[in-house]
C-alpha cells in the first residue's frame, strides 16, 4: 500500500471514480483535493508525467491534454508559474501576428541567421533551428490567449540586435504570459485532463530493466515517498541558477549573483545524469558585466550597475584588469563581444578607472546615483577607490600598480597624439590625466545557467555518445544555453522554453 492511500475516513473512496469523472463538478471536486488525495484515483497509467510546473511545463502540460494524454504535472512549489512570475517576458518569435499587424516581413530562416550571427556559430544548430521555426507559432497561440504586445515593445531587442523587430517585450514581463496561460492550464486540471500535484519533489528517476524510464519518484513536505509512471517523462525543472555549488562545479565560474527562482537548483541535470544523460555548453557560460557587488561574498547583491552601454552613454573611462591591463574595446557596439571578454580575467572581474577631470565633466557613470552618493562610497563601499596617484589608487583597489601606470600614460599618450586605439576603441573624449583618480569594481553575474542537458531534435535526453534514452524528454532552462550560445542573444531562454514545451504537448511525444 502506498503511502498517499486515502483512508476511507475522508468519505471519498466509496465513491466510483467513473461516475465521479464523469460529472464536471465531481472533476472540479477532485481539483481541489491535495494531490496526495487525488493520486489514489488516478489508478490508471499517466500517459505523460511532466516534471516541473514552470515555463515549459506548464504548457507541455496543456497541448499535451489537448491531444487527449493524461498528464501529471509534478510540481515542488505550492502553485505553478515557476521562473514566470520574475522572467522579463522577452520573446524572441519570427512571422507573429504581432509583427504582421505592423507589416513586419520576417521568416524563421531569418531568426535563424540571426542566432547563428549573434552567438557567432555557438549556439547549437538543430536546437537553435527548432527555436527560430516553431516560436512564432508559440506566440500566436499566446496572442490567442489574450497577450497582449504594444507596438512600442517590439524591437530589435535589447542586447546585439535582430535585423528585423522580433524582439516581443510582454508588457507587466512573465506575469503577462503567466495571466493568459494559467487560466487554460486551470481549466484543463478542473476537467480532470491535468493531474497537478504540487508540494511534491521529484527526486528519483524510475527505470526498467532496459533503462527505460518509466516514470518518477516523488518526495512531499514530510518525505513521504511515492512513485508516479507514465509512458514518457518530461525534466522541465529549470535550470541550476539559484544553487551555488552545482553552478560552479557545471561551469568552472562561481555564481556571484542569485537572481533565479530559488527552485532554479538543478534537480533536473542530475535525475537526466542519473539515467545515463549528459551535460552540455557549459562553455556557453556569459556573464553581463557593468554591475557593481555590494560584497565579495558570493553570491552578492548588486549595489549598482555602470550605465556602460556605448550606444547610450559613450565610455570616459577605461577598463582595466587586476593585472592594471585593458583587455576590451571599452566602446565596442556589441554587447556580447564586451562580455566574452571576461572569460579571460582573473576574477571575472575589471575596474572602471578615471580621473578627476572625467567625473567633473562626463555623463554619471551610475546615472541611478546621485554625485554625492558617489562620492560616498569612494569613502565606504569595498567597489570604490580612490588615490592621489594611480600608484596609490592601484595599491588600495587591488591592481598591480606598475602596470596600471604603464596602461594610463599609453592610453594617454595615444589619445594626446591621435593615435589608432590598440583596441580599436573610437570615443576617447580626454586623457586620464588629472588626479585624484578613481577606480570603480565591476563583477560579472548572471541570470541563468548554461550548462545543461543534451538533447536531439525531438526533445529526447541523450547520453554523451548520442543514444536517445527511451522515456525520458527535457525543456526549458535544463537544457542550458544550447539554443541562444555564448551570446546575449534575445529572448534566447525563455522563448525557446515555451516553444519546446509546446512541441513536445502538441507533437513530439506519444499520447
Ligand atoms: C529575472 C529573470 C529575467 C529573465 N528574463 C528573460 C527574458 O526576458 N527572456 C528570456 O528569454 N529569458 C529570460 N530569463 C530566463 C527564463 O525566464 C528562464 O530560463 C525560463 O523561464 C525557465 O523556464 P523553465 O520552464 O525551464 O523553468 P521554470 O519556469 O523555473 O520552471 C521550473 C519548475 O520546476 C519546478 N521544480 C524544480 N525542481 C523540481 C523538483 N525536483 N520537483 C518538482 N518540481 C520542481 C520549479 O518549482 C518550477 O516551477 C529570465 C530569468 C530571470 C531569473
Amino acid at each position: 500500500m502506498s503511502s498517499y492511500d486515502v483512508p476511507d475516513t475522508c468519505g471519498l473512496t466509496s465513491f466510483s471514480r467513473r461516475r465521479m469523472l464523469k460529472s464536471g463538478a465531481a472533476a472540479a471536486v477532485l481539483a481541489a483535493l491535495p494531490w496526495s488525495i487525488r493520486q489514489s484515483y488516478a489508478r490508471e497509467p499517466s500517459t505523460l508525467v511532466i516534471v516541473g510546473g514552470g515555463t515549459a511545463g506548464m504548457i507541455a502540460s496543456i497541448f499535451a491534454a489537448y491531444r487527449g494524454a493524461k498528464v501529471v504535472v509534478i510540481e515542488k512549489q505550492l502553485s505553478v508559474g515557476g521562473s514566470l512570475v520574475i522572467t522579463g517576458g522577452n520573446l524572441g518569435a519570427a512571422g507573429t501576428v504581432f509583427q504582421k499587424a505592423r507589416g513586419i516581413h520576417d521568416t524563421a530562416q531569418k531568426h535563424y541567421d540571426d542566432i547563428m550571427r549573434i552567438s557567432k556559430g555557438t549556439a547549437v544548430p538543430e536546437m537553435a533551428r527548432l527555436w527560430a521555426d516553431n516560436a512564432g507559432g508559440m506566440v500566436d497561440w499566446l496572442a490567442g490567449k489574450g497577450l497582449v504586445i504594444p507596438d512600442d515593445r517590439l524591437s530589435v531587442g535589447i542586447y546585439d540586435y535582430y535585423s528585423v523587430p522580433r524582439y516581443h517585450a510582454a508588457l507587466q514581463n512573465g506575469i503577462s504570459i503567466l495571466a493568459v496561460m494559467k487560466p487554460e492550464f486551470d481549466r484543463l486540471v478542473g476537467l480532470g485532463q491535468i493531474t497537478l500535484m504540487t508540494g511534491a519533489d521529484a527526486i528519483e528517476l524510475m527505470q526498467d530493466r532496459k533503462g527505460v524510464v518509466t516514470g518518477v519518484v516523488v518526495a512531499d513536505g514530510k518525505g513521504r515517498r511515492s512513485d508516479v509512471s507514465g509512458r514518457s517523462t518530461v525534466l522541465a525543472t529549470g535550470g541550476c541558477a539559484s544553487n551555488p555549488r552545482m553552478f560552479e562545479a557545471l561551469h568552472g565560474v562561481p555564481l556571484y549573483r542569485r537572481v533565479a527562482m530559488p527552485s532554479s537548483q538543478g534537480v533536473g541535470i542530475t535525475l537526466g545524469l542519473s539515467a545515463g544523460g549528459h551535460v552540455r555548453c557549459a562553455e556557453n557560460y556569459i556573464g553581463y558585466y557593468g554591475s557593481i557587488a555590494e560584497s565579495d561574498q558570493w553570491p552578492s547583491l548588486a549595489a549598482a550597475n555602470m550605465d556602460i552601454d556605448p550606444r547610450s552613454r559613450a565610455p570616459w573611462e577605461i577598463f582595466v584588469n587586476a593585472s592594471g591591463e585593458r583587455f576590451v574595446r571599452e566602446d565596442h557596439p556589441s554587447m556580447s563581444e564586451r562580455d566574452r571578454t571576461m572569460d579571460r580575467q582573473a576574477g571575472h572581474c575589471f575596474w572602471a578607472v578615471f580621473d578627476q577631470r572625467v567625473l567633473d565633466e562626463a555623463p554619471a557613470l551610475i546615472g541611478s546615483w546621485s554625485r554625492a552618493k558617489l562620492l560616498d562610497a569612494f569613502n565606504t563601499h569595498p567597489m570604490f577607490h580612490q588615490g592621489a596617484t594611480l600608484a596609490e589608487l592601484g595599491v588600495r583597489a587591488g591592481i598591480n600598480p606598475a602596470n596600471l601606470q604603464k596602461t594610463v600614460d599609453a592610453y594617454n599618450l595615444s589619445v594626446e597624439r591621435r593615435n589608432p586605439d590598440p583596441f580599436d576603441r573610437e570615443h576617447r573624449p580626454v586623457p586620464l590625466a588629472r588626479g585624484p583618480f578613481y577606480a570603480v569594481r565591476s563583477q560579472t553575474w548572471t541570470l541563468k545557467s548554461y550548462a545543461g542537458l543534451g538533447v536531439d531534435k525531438d526533445l529526447r535526453v541523450t547520453t554523451k555518445e548520442g543514444r536517445a534514452i527511451d522515456g525520458l524528454y527535457a525543456a526549458g532552462e535544463v537544457l542550458g544555453a544550447a539554443t541562444g550560445g555564448k551570446a546575449h542573444t534575445n529572448g534566447a531562454s525563455l522563448t525557446p522554453a515555451l516553444t519546446f514545451g509546446k512541441l513536445l504537448g502538441e507533437k513530439i511525444i506519444r499520447v
